[in-house]
Parts: C-alpha cells; sequence; structure tokens
C-alpha cells in the first residue's frame, strides 16, 4: 500500500495528496495521549477538487460498468481488508481507544461483510416490471452521481464501508470524509480500493474539521447525496446545507437507548446482555443501552449482578487482547462523559459501580480510561437518564407496570433502538411495536442482519440503510414505459 502508516492522507483523483493549502492537524492516540501523527487540514478548494474528481469519474468508464463487474471488484476489496485484518485492527485501535481484540473480531471483519454483502446484494438483484393492457412499465436503478459520505469516530471503518459498499455497487462516485480523530482506517481504504482496480477518482477521501470540509461538501451544488452518521446537533447543521439543492439525504443520528427488563425474563441473560449494552467499545456505540428500566420486584438483583459485570471489566491498554474496555476518543469527549458522572452525583444519583478513572501504568496515565460506570436512584427524567452520553455510563430505573415501562423508554427525544428481555411472547411483541425507535432486539443485543433496515424515528435521524434500503437510497429509480 502506498502510504506510510503514521500520517492519515487525502486521497483525490486517485492520488495520496496533502491539504492543497499544506495545513495539517494532529492525531492523538486516546490511550496515551501521544502524537501518534498528522491529518491533512482540508478547506473547500479540496472539496472542490475531490468532488469534480468524482463527478468527472461517473462520467467516464465507471458510469458503464455492469453490476457484476461492481461485484467482483467489491469482493476483491474485501479480500484485501480480509488479508490484512490485523493491521487494519492495530490501526483502529490506536486511533480510537477501542480494544484491538474487539476491533479484530468486529470492527474489521464488518468492515469485509459489508462489502461481500453488498456485492452478494448487487449481483442478485431484481427490478420491477409493471403490465398493463396497452403497455408494459419496467423499472431501472441508475448511479446517483456524487456521494458525500461523512462518518464519526465510533465505528470508523465499519461505517464508513457500510456507506462506501453500497454506493459503490451502485455505480456512484464518493467523496468521503471521516472524523478528524479516527483518520487512518479510511487512508488504509483508499489503498485498498485502488490495489482492488477501483478507478481514479471513483472514490475520493478528505480529511480534516466539519466545519472547513463536511461543510462545503454538504452544501456542495454537485453532490447528489448525503449520508451522514454523527451527533443530532450536526445532523441539522447537515439536513440545512442539503436543503436547498434537494439532495437524498441520509441521517444516522444519536441515541439514548433503553433496555427493559421484565420480572418474567430470563435474569443472568438479561443482566449479562444489559452490560454488554451499556459497556461495549467504551458506551461509544450509538445503539448502546444507556439507561436500563427493570421491574421493581428484579431491581436489585439486576443491580447487583451489572455493579460485578461492570467491576469484573478489565479497563486498560487497548493493544492488550485482553482487553474488555479501552480508552475514549479524546480527552474533550473523556471530559464530556466525566462531567456527566459528576451532574448524575449532583442530581441525587448513587455511583454503584465505577465513576472514576482507574489506575494504569506507565504511558497509559495520560490516557482518557474510565471505569464502567452503573449509577441508581437517579429519576428516569433527569438530564443524566435523558441526554446522550456516548460514553460507559449506565443509569437503571425501576418500572411497576407495562404501560410505565413503555412510557418511559419513550419518554427521551431519541428514537433509535432498544432491547427488550422478557419470556412472555405476547409481551414482547406488544412491546415491541409500542416503542417509538426503529429497531427492537428482544432478549438479544446488537445481533444485525445485514438486510434489516437499520435507523432511527424522531431526533435520531431520518431515513433507512441496509439491503434494499440502501440499494434504493444510493440509486435513482427510473420507469420506461413502452406501449404495447
Ligand atoms: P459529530 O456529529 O461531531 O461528527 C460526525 C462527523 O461529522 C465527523 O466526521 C465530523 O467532522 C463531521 N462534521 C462536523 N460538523 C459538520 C458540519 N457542520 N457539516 C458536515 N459535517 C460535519 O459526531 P461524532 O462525535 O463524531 O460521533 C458521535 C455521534 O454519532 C453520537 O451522537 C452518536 O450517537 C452518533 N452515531 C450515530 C450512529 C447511528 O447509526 N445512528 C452511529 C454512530 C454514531
Amino acid at each position: 500500500m502506498s502510504w506510510d502508516g503514521i500520517n492519515a492522507r487525502n486521497f483525490v483523483g486517485g492520488r495520496f495528496v496533502d491539504a492543497s493549502g499544506g495545513e495539517t492537524l494532529t492525531n492523538v492516540n486516546p490511550a496515551s495521549g501521544e502524537l501518534i501523527g498528522s491529518i491533512p487540514r482540508s478547506r473547500s478548494a479540496d472539496v472542490d477538487a475531490a468532488v469534480a474528481a468524482a463527478k468527472a469519474a461517473g462520467q467516464g468508464p465507471w458510469g458503464r460498468t455492469s453490476a457484476v463487474e461492481r461485484a467482483a471488484l467489491l469482493d476483491r476489496v474485501a479480500c484485501l481488508i480480509e488479508s490484512r485484518l490485523e493491521a487494519f485492527a492495530i490501526v483502529e485501535s490506536e486511533d480510537q481507544g477501542k480494544p484491538v481484540g474487539l476491533a479484530s473480531r468486529v470492527d474489521i471483519p464488518r468492515a469485509v461483510a459489508n462489502f461481500r454483502f453488498f456485492a452478494g446484494m448487487v449481483r442478485h438483484k431484481e427490478e420491477g416490471a409493471h403490465h398493463m393492457a396497452s403497455a408494459l412499465n419496467y423499472t431501472v436503478r441508475k448511479p446517483v452521481g456524487v456521494c458525500a459520505l461523512i462518518t464519526p469516530w465510533n465505528l470508523p471503518l465499519y461505517l464508513l464501508t457500510w456507506k462506501v459498499a453500497p454506493a459503490l455497487a451502485m455505480g456512484n462516485t464518493i467523496v468521503a470524509k471521516p472524523s478528524e480523530l479516527t483518520p487512518r482506517t479510511a487512508t488504509l481504504l483508499a489503498g485498498v480500493l485502488s490495489e482492488a482496480g477501483l478507478p481514479e477518482g471513483v472514490f475520493n477521501l478528505l480529511h480534516g474539521l466539519g466545519p472547513e470540509v463536511g461543510a462545503p461538501m454538504t452544501a456542495h451544488k454537485d453532490v447528489k447525496l448525503v449520508s451522514f452518521t454523527g451527533g443530532t446537533a450536526t445532523g441539522e447543521h447537515v439536513a440545512r446545507a442539503a436543503a436547498p439543492s434537494f439532495k437524498k439525504l441520509s441521517l444516522e443520528l444519536g441515541g439514548k437507548n433503553a433496555t427493559l427488563v421484565f420480572a418474567d425474563a430470563d435474569l443472568d441473560a438479561a443482566i449479562e446482555g444489559a452490560a454488554r449494552a451499556a459497556f461495549a467499545n467504551q458506551g461509544e456505540i450509538c445503539l448502546c443501552g444507556s439507561r436500563i428500566l427493570v421491574e421493581r420486584s428484579v431491581h436489585d438483583r439486576l443491580v447487583a449482578g451489572l455493579v460485578a459485570r461492570a467491576e469484573a471489566l478489565r479497563v486498560g491498554d487497548p493493544a492488550d487482547p485482553t482487553t474488555d474496555v479501552g480508552a475514549l476518543v479524546s480527552a474533550d469527549h473523556h471530559a464530556k462523559v466525566s462531567g456527566y458522572v459528576a451532574l448524575a452525583r449532583a442530581e441525587g444519583g448513587t455511583i454503584a459501580a465505577g465513576g472514576q478513572v482507574p489506575e494504569l501504568p506507565g504511558a497509559l496515565q495520560g490516557g482518557n480510561f474510565l471505569r464502567p460506570t452503573v449509577v441508581t436512584g437517579l429519576p428516569a427524567t433527569c438530564r443524566t437518564a435523558t441526554e446522550e452520553i456516548f460514553g460507559p455510563v449506565v443509569t437503571v430505573h425501576p418500572f411497576d407496570t407495562e404501560a410505565e415501562a413503555i412510557e418511559l423508554a419513550n419518554g427521551v427525544r431519541y428514537g433509535l433502538a432498544s432491547s427488550l428481555w422478557t419470556s412472555d411472547l405476547k409481551r414482547a411483541h406488544r412491546v415491541s411495536q409500542a416503542l417509538d425507535v426503529g429497531m427492537v432486539w428482544v432478549n438479544t443485543w446488537l445481533l444485525r442482519d445485514l438486510r434489516v433496515p437499520f435507523g432511527g424515528v424522531k431526533d435520531s435521524g431520518v431515513g433507512r440503510e441496509g439491503g434494499k434500503w440502501s440499494v434504493e437510497f444510493y440509486s435513482e429509480a427510473k420507469n420506461v414505459c413502452i406501449a404495447l
């Protein structure tokens, strides 16, 4: 790969380049606070160049490739990432702070799966026909054009490839912007796409700050589609910027997901599931269950089990394969999450587990670590229990009736996902229907089938991606009506 392994680079028109103004930002290892390398600080001139390259590439041979050719290319990309899985995992862990074991088991394999899945999807895609007495309609799906793909720092390659794979499968061209906090696996991906034979200009990558790169991307007149994953406040800016030129838009935003535990649940499984949902990836997953609503009769048992699990988690060096919980992504984010622990105390909560920075040796003392934290005794309506914290902090609230559980679960501005633990099948259906969210898991959490719709309601976003929803989003339907 034409990449030195330290510094992130832009990739424009098939070449690795610096930002046109030569400016850079620093990339810091969140587990030590040490400098890892630099990142191009791109500006609107770089956006103009990348969009122009993407537009030209769409008008070239790429625009005439067949779905079968594109599927073969995606399969090659999947194999190349898979063959370098460990290298990708190490880089992802160093940039993000997540345990390298998690990156090796989940993040990078999922990136591979995204390419394989959309290769299969486009290979087997069917198109519709509607017969009339006097005519035949058939519907084809055309590329949308230049797609702006903007991603956050929590699952960097996993979420970027969730957009890149279907966008390429449907024949589009891309300008991508990863988070400035986690730039390097996107740079590695650019090299892999090129090595797999993707024509110049089809995939372009820009690094830099949201307002300086993301904003001009979303407003650019030649960008026809915006897929954004990130915070709800940023999503508002993106929606405003994209609206005047009627771009296709998908927004995957924040969450404050409820884990509902009924007394009839298998409690050991529910505690295990609730702990995983609260603390996986340091609680930095949009789908994390950051508030647990539990039927009062099993509240104390659940809290005891959750505290035991939280305390058993090994917090420490992300590079150690036995680590369960790594570092939060940045010092700023650590300050935000710690601020919520202080707020929980101020709001009258009891810190039943965690709440403090662990003592770690050597360079790790400069890292952004926080012990998995369980808070009890707070009203379910307080700020700690309703605002997105996006860290290893979970609040636990008792309820008395199913109706109250549903009301509490729905009582936040977000509506991304829920997980529900019960052994009563009728209750599982009833409560699933009543929850105002895009996704419900029953007796499990984060079990993903790439064919199903992914997305949220309320302030958690607009639109769905996944399976045929991605195929539709990353293409335009065109109907042809032929008189017989
Ligand atoms: P963020 O909104 O700060 O940044 C996301 C991306 O947007 C980054 O690349 C950033 O540089 C860019 N950006 C910032 N300002 C911009 C602007 N004005 N115009 C265009 N782009 C801009 O989010 P984050 O802190 O990186 O990620 C955490 C958030 O992402 C959390 O709220 C989390 O819930 C959410 N998230 C949602 C999902 C989902 O699928 N719903 C998945 C993962 C993360």
